[in-house]
């Protein structure tokens, strides 16, 4: 049997993971900037994850959601406290795509209409509900078409007035800073009045912290930063380190009912286990900080290259480049002269630099001097 073959892939196969580096199979070292899409939060095989993985899976790796299971509980409460959501509820799921579904299923269930709103560029999942709000009409089949989503530029808010007043709309889902789009960062002031519009029309508000959740904003939510609170937040990537677990943060204003949602796999112990490692890690080692103050020290060096680059933007290790030409030859010269991984966007020119949490400023440095190299020669 074949593969399905839907991956360009990277003439590269990692082997071994440590912190921020990975290896191949003859030991050459390479430096991770780009995470496997944002999922490396804690670094690769933090021996502290490894060690909770390893007794748990050595316990009990799986039992369904028919059990109760505290370390559910123990999740939800770490990660209440971390993410200053301690009154929010916790559905537990298994990828972004299946928290945003479940996300715009609760907000339908919530006010019973169906109209979504979400925005020029955002991406959002490739599953039905998830699909409709991403706007790519590569990836979607004629059976993911849909009349129930208006996409509208980002920031501006006078459009999602207009809409309002037109249309009954069920809920607006936004990234906290779009990823995949090519690093677009919500405005505060747009944020703030997205939410006070919601309030007044009963509009279910979702941010997807997908990708610029747990801390890479340098926040622990980017939202956060605009000191608002959503009725629903999603979240998945760095929340389990490479193991696939994602979630709904629910406010409490909606109601659970016996089988309303609902997984096999979804927060079974192993994924839990590593997630409330990643939590654990977070908090001892400041990473949150360690996001912010090594995005800034990067997003600065960046701007000395102002000549051939046409914009920085981003927040924390979430950060785009984006060059008056496409990216591809930067990032192929980065990977074959410096062994250096970055990541690529749906903007032919804009490059995304999401490296672990945890990344050191000797890394990002040796990044810069071999970025400088390559600049010189492009
Ligand atoms: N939401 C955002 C903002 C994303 O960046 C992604 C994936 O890149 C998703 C949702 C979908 O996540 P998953 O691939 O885990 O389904």
């Amino acid at each position: 049997m074949n593969l399905f073959d839907v991956y360009p892939l990277l003439d590269f196969e990692p082997v071994q993971g440590k912190g921020c580096y990975l290896f191949d199979g003859d030991g050459n070292r390479y430096l991770d900037l780009y995470g496997g899409h944002a999922v490396i939060s804690v670094g690769h095989s933090h021996p502290y994850y490894l060690q909770s993985l390893y007794e748990q899976a050595g316990q009990l790796s799986f039992y369904s959601n028919a059990v109760k299971n505290s370390l559910q509980v123990q999740l939800a409460k770490k990660l209440g406290t971390l993410s200053g959501y301690q009154d929010y509820q916790l559905f537990l799921c298994n990828s972004g795509t299946e928290a945003n579904e479940n996300a715009l299923k609760l907000a339908s269930f919530y006010n019973h209409r169906r109209h979504l709103v979400a925005f020029d560029n955002a991406f959002h999942g490739r599953t039905a509900a998830s699909l409709v709000v991403t706007d790519n009409a590569t990836i979607k089949a004629a059976l993911n078409e849909s009349d129930h989503v208006t996409f509208l530029p980002l920031n501006e808010i006078e459009k999602v007035a207009e809409l309002t007043e037109k249309q009954e709309i069920c809920a607006v889902i936004i990234e906290g800073i779009q990823g995949v789009g090519g690093i677009y960062i919500p405005k505060r002031e747009f944020l703030q009045k997205l939410v006070e519009l919601c309030h007044q029309n009963d509009i279910m508000l979702i941010l997807d912290e997908v990708q610029s959740g747990y801390g890479r904003s340098g926040h622990f939510f980017a939202h956060q930063l605009a000191g608002i609170q959503p009725d629903l937040i999603t979240v998945a990537k760095g929340m389990g380190n490479g193991f696939p677990i994602g979630g709904v943060l629910i406010h409490p204003k909606f109601q659970a009912k016996h089988g309303m949602l609902g997984t096999t796999f979804g927060g079974n112990h192993l994924a839990c286990r590593a997630a409330i490692a990643v939590l654990d890690i977070i908090k001892q080692e400041n990473l949150i900080e360690n996001a912010r103050k090594s995005g800034n020290y990067l997003m600065q060096e960046l701007m000395k290259f102002n000549g051939k680059i046409k914009e920085i933007r981003g927040m924390g290790l979430m950060i785009g480049i984006e060059f008056p030409f496409p990216y591809d030859k930067v990032r192929n010269t980065l990977f074959k002269n410096y062994k250096i991984i970055t990541g690529s966007s749906s903007q032919k020119n804009t490059m995304r630099i999401l490296p672990p949490l945890n990344i050191k400023k000797m890394d990002i440095d040796f990044f810069l001097e071999s970025f400088y190299q390559v600049l010189k020669k492009v």
